[in-house]
Parts: structure tokens; C-alpha cells; sequence
């Protein structure tokens, strides 16, 4: 049997690939897009990897340039890698789904072993072919917690609360831990951790990493086959090979001083203040949580820093418990609705979902170009949407509390945003992009696991980030955005009647003058039908008194 790797042939990549000696190999392990790491296999002998790349997958959505750049860069730099260790590498490229090439291989070599995939849509994917039996399936090992903690302290059905599986996660590994107590009597330390930053301690600048013969020959294809794709095609800001990944571990310690107490702060002097810009690479396995968490428990720093950055890697495990015990919140009895379209930014054939999405709050409209980098005439929102087309990625208060609140206020449909955000960033991934999304940046699964909504008017966004100094609008004279905040709440306030932890907001609106919900209603028309036909908003045009 003749094996030839099929990666596109004359450049670099393919001169740099060996043939398999197949005769050699005792089982082969299928490693997906995001398990590109030789930790999370058994330590046999005689191996072999598989690793495939499919041009349909990448165009299942309109992902970010960059996004597709980072991910088809590292497996080539993984392939490589793996290569040089002495393992053997069968790298194939096709134009269909993961399922193809492996039915074929598994038909010549026998049954493949795979982990557990992360994505519910790839598990959609390979089901037939573990029905088959040409692929069989073991236990993810990247994760750090079992199902059973999740399911032992949260339980099955909603509500989805965090606190207990925290607590279990920090007891049962010891983390921040004397004993049975936390480490300084209390296992939260977030209430120290919301100041603004006003420019008192200098942010690390962000890594830069050498862009190599590899990641050329990528951000070429990419802009060959992809072009129609959003952002521009780039990799000096992305690790791609395993020294990049070392240096991306080795900023985290640069940023962990400080990351507790400006862990919500936003400010245009620094995209990423402190940080770690880590998701990406863990997500991919590049660097495996546990490293991470390595870096973080042995760190000599203010326990605000140490205990926020760990609740926020324990938050990940969580999000993904969410994601896997609900089926990705298919399994959940909640309201749903079916897009009518994705109109920005989406090639006719995927704007279509006839698919019914967890909409609690039955939002239905579009996202609108502003999302995709035409302005929106609001600082916060075009800052955080150019980090976005710059670099595929912001921080998580940016995506909380400007994109996913302002596309609240805006009633747009939640599968849509959720779409945006998974095409749009380099990290996503359904596993953690739907509970992120859904379950905390709208309302779209009710209190299934949020409480109530992150939604907030001008004065939060002012308060944490330093946009309002730069915007035609004015803060507490033109700004909009409090004016749908009201509009929101009295849009929607029959679903939240009985939500405790919006009594007091939903009595303040039951006092709100008459013609001050007018306005609302008005301002929110005004926002939606400008942004809709993709113009800027003019605070010379909108309804509020001119400063
Ligand atoms: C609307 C919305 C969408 C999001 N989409 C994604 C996504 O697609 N992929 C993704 O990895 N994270 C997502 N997050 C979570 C979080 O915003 C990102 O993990 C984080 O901003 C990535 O940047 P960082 O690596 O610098 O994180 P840091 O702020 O340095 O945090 C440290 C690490 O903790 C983990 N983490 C922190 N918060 C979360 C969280 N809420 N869920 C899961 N892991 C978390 C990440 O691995 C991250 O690298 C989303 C959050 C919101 C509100
Ligand atoms: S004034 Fe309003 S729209 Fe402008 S940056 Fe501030 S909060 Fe955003």
C-alpha cells in the first residue's frame, strides 16, 4: 500500500512532510483541529497521527481571516513537530467534511482512535463513522474536571449555577486550598476585582511572534480560497509554532499582578491591559489547562489576581459541563425560534436556518453591518468591533458589556450574534462560544443559567472604559444607550415579572415618566432603523436635546 500525504503540493509545508512508514504503526489517532497536542494521547509506542483539513469546514461560516489562518497554521506546525519527535504523520487535505478522508484510511488501516471532540457539531459530524466503527472514541483527557463533578454539584437540569462546582473544583484539586478552607478565608475575591484603570501601573504590550515560511504559505491560501472572508489575513500577533506557545505561556506571568482588580477595566490605550490572551491556544490544546494552572497556583501574587484568573479557568471547565450534560441546550425545554435570515456579512446559501434556536426573550432582529466594522456613529461599540476585525479578538468585558448589551438593547436575534461571535473570534468554539453567548452575553436561555440579564446603560460603560471622551455622543446629554436600556426593560418586562434580582429595576421603571419611555421607545427606533440601513448615528440627527 502506497501512502502519499496530500497536502497541497510544492511549498514549503509539503516539502517539509514525510511519507508514513504505515508498516510501522500500530494504531492511529485521528486528532482533530483543537487537540493539537501529544500530551493528551497514551504514551505508546508505534503511533501514527492523522490530521486532516477540510475546505467545507472552513466554510461553514464566514470565519475571520485570521481565525482560519491560526488554526490551519498550528496544525501544520503541529504536523511538523510531531514529525520531528519521530512520529508519523498522515496529514490529508479535502474539500468535504472530516468524515470522508477517515472512512476512507479507516477502510485500509482498520478501525481509528479519536478523543472525545470538544465541538458538539464535530461529534454531529463523526457520529456515523464511530456507528460504523471506524472510529472509536476515548475519553477527552484536556479537561480537568469529570463530568460527574458538574453533575454531583449543578445537576442535570436548569438552573446551572456556578458557585458549588467551583467550590468542589478548588477542594477536590487542592487549588488556592489549607486544608478544607480557602486560601485567605473566602473563596471569592471578586468584589476587589472591578476597578477602571486610569493609567496608574503600564499593560505589557501584547506578543508579537516572528511570522515564518509556514504561516506565509498559509495567510496566502487563506486569502487564495477564503478572500470573501472577513479581516485581513495576518499571524505576527498569533502563536503558531511550540516556541510562539511558550512565549504566549510566558505573558501570562507578565500579566497576572494585575489582573484581578482591572479584570472588568476597558481603555483604547491598551486592547488587552492585563489579559493573557491565552483562550486561543488552550482551546486548541497548543497549551494544556493544566499548564496554565501550573503557572498560575505557583505565582507570587495578590490573591485578587491569583483567585480571579483560576475562577476564570474553572469557569471554562464549567461552561463546557453546561454545554455537554444539555446537549448544547437542545435537550432544554426553553423558547425557541427559527432565524428568519443572518443578513450581515453571510453568503446567501448559510444565511438560511431552518432550525429552531433558544430565543427566551423572542428577539428577531438582524445584526447589523456595525458588527461586521461599518460604523456605528458609538465609540465603545466601533472600538471593541475594530479589535475585533483587527485581530479576531477582545477582552471578555468588551464582548459582555458592549457587543453582546448593546446587541440586547437592539433586540437581535441571538443565534445570529452567537454565529457572529464564532465566526468573528479566534477562540470560539461551540463548546464555550453557545454557553458564553446564549447563556451569559443575552438572555436567550431565561435564568437556565444567569440570574438575570448583563445588560447596562451608559453609565457602566463610562465608568469602565474611557470611550465616552472620544464619541460624538455625550454621555449623560446625547448618549442613546440608557434610553434602551429603559426601552429594553419595558420592551420585555412581562418576561421578567417575578425575577427577584429585577424588582428594583423593574419598580424604577414603573416611576419613568411617560414621555421619558416615549423617547426610549423613540431612541431605540432611531438606533435600529440608522444602523439598519447601515449608516452612522449622528447625535445632530438623533431625538435628544443638542448639547
Ligand atoms: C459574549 C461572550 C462570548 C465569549 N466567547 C468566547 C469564546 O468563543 N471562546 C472563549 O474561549 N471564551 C469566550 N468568552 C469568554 C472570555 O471572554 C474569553 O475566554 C476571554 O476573553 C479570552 O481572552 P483571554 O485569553 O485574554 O482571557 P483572560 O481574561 O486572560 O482569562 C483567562 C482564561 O480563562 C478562560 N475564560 C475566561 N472567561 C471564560 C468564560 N466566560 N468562558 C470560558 N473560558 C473563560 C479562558 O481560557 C481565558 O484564556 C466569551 C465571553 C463572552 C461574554
Ligand atoms: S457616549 Fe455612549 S455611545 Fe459614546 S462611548 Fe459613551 S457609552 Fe458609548
Amino acid at each position: 500500500m502506497v501512502w502519499t500525504n496530500v497536502a497541497s503540493g510544492g511549498g514549503p509545508f509539503s516539502s517539509k512532510l514525510k511519507n508514513p512508514d504505515v508498516e510501522s504503526i500500530e494504531s492511529w489517532w485521528y486528532l482533530p483541529y483543537d487537540q493539537l497536542n501529544l500530551g493528551l494521547l497514551p504514551q505508546e509506542e508505534s503511533i501514527g497521527i492523522i490530521l486532516i483539513e477540510s475546505e467545507k469546514q472552513a466554510r461553514r461560516r464566514p470565519y475571520h481571516k485570521q481565525k482560519l489562518c491560526y488554526i490551519l497554521s498550528n496544525m501544520r506546525h503541529f504536523a511538523i513537530e510531531t514529525q520531528e519527535k519521530g512520529i508519523p504523520v498522515l496529514y490529508a487535505t479535502t474539500t468535504e467534511q472530516y468524515g470522508e478522508p477517515l472512512r476512507d484510511l479507516a477502510k485500509q488501516v482498520g478501525p481509528i482512535s479519536m478523543l472525545r471532540a470538544a465541538e458538539r457539531e464535530l461529534r454531529t459530524t463523526l457520529k456515523p463513522l464511530i456507528d460504523e466503527g471506524h472510529l472509536i472514541e476515548h475519553e477527552h483527557t484536556g479537561w480537568l474536571t469529570p463530568q460527574t463533578w458538574f453533575t454531583e454539584t449543578v445537576g442535570t437540569e436548569p438552573p446551572f449555577r456556578m458557585d458549588r462546582f467551583y467550590r468542589r473544583v478548588r477542594k477536590e484539586k487542592g487549588w488556592l486550598m489549607e486544608g478544607d478552607s480557602p486560601v485567605g478565608g473566602k473563596f471569592s475575591h471578586d468584589a476587589d476585582n472591578r476597578q477602571p484603570w486610569k493609567g496608574e501601573h503600564q499593560p505589557p504590550n501584547a506578543p508579537e511572534y516572528e511570522v515564518d515560511e509556514l504561516d506565509e504559505e498559509v495567510i496566502n491560501l487563506v486569502n487564495h480560497l477564503f478572500h470573501e472572508h472577513p479581516g485581513t489575513a495576518r499571524l505576527n500577533h498569533l502563536p503558531t509554532s511550540d516556541g510562539d506557545h511558550n512565549k504566549a505561556l510566558e505573558f501570562l506571568s507578565e500579566i497576572l499582578l494585575y489582573f484581578g482588580p482591572y479584570e472588568d477595566a476597558m481603555t483604547k490605550e491598551s486592547r488587552g491591559l492585563f489579559h493573557s490572551r491565552l483562550a486561543s491556544s488552550v482551546n486548541i490544546h497548543r497549551i494544556l489547562p493544566q499548564e496554565v494552572i501550573d503557572v498560575v497556583v505557583k505565582a507570587k501574587i495578590p490573591l485578587n489576581s491569583q483567585e480571579g484568573y483560576l475562577r476564570q479557568m474553572i469557569w471554562r471547565e464549567y461552561v463546557h459541563h453546561v454545554h455537554e450534560v444539555t446537549d448544547g441546550f437542545n435537550r432544554l425545554n426553553i423558547s425557541s425560534t427559527v432565524p428568519e435570515n443572518r443578513t450581515a456579512g453571510w453568503p446567501m446559501e448559510l444565511a438560511l436556518d431552518s432550525t429552531s434556536h433558544p430565543n427566551h426573550l423572542k428577539q428577531t432582529r438582524s445584526l447589523p453591518m456595525a458588527y461586521w466594522g461599518q460604523s456605528s456613529g458609538m465609540d465603545c461599540l466601533d472600538w471593541a468591533v475594530e479589535s475585533v476585525m483587527d485581530e479576531a479578538w477582545t477582552h471578555h468585558i468588551p464582548r459582555l458589556m458592549v457587543l453582546s448589551n448593546l446587541a440586547q438593547l437592539m433586540d437581535i436575534e441571538p443565534r445570529e450574534l452567537t454565529d457572529w461571535f464564532h465566526a468573528a473570534f479566534v477562540d470560539a468554539f461551540d463548546w464555550v462560544v453557545e454557553p458564553n453567548v446564549l447563556g451569559m452575553g443575552t438572555f436567550a436561555l431565561g435564568d437556565a443559567m444567569m440570574t438575570k440579564p448583563y445588560v447596562s446603560g451608559t453609565p457602566y460603560i463610562k465608568k469602565m472604559g474611557d470611550f465616552c471622551n472620544s464619541c460624538s455622543f455625550h454621555p449623560t446629554k446625547t448618549c442613546p444607550i440608557s434610553s434602551m436600556y429603559w426601552a429594553y426593560f419595558e420592551r420585555h418586562k412581562t418576561s421578567f415579572q417575578g425575577n427577584h434580582r429585577l424588582a428594583m429595576t423593574l419598580r424604577t421603571l414603573e416611576k419613568r415618566a411617560p414621555e421619558k419611555k416615549l423617547q426610549d421607545a423613540e431612541t431605540f427606533q432611531w438606533v435600529m432603523n440608522t444602523l439598519a440601513q447601515g449608516v452612522s448615528l449622528d447625535p445632530q440627527t438623533s431625538l435628544w436635546p443638542k448639547t
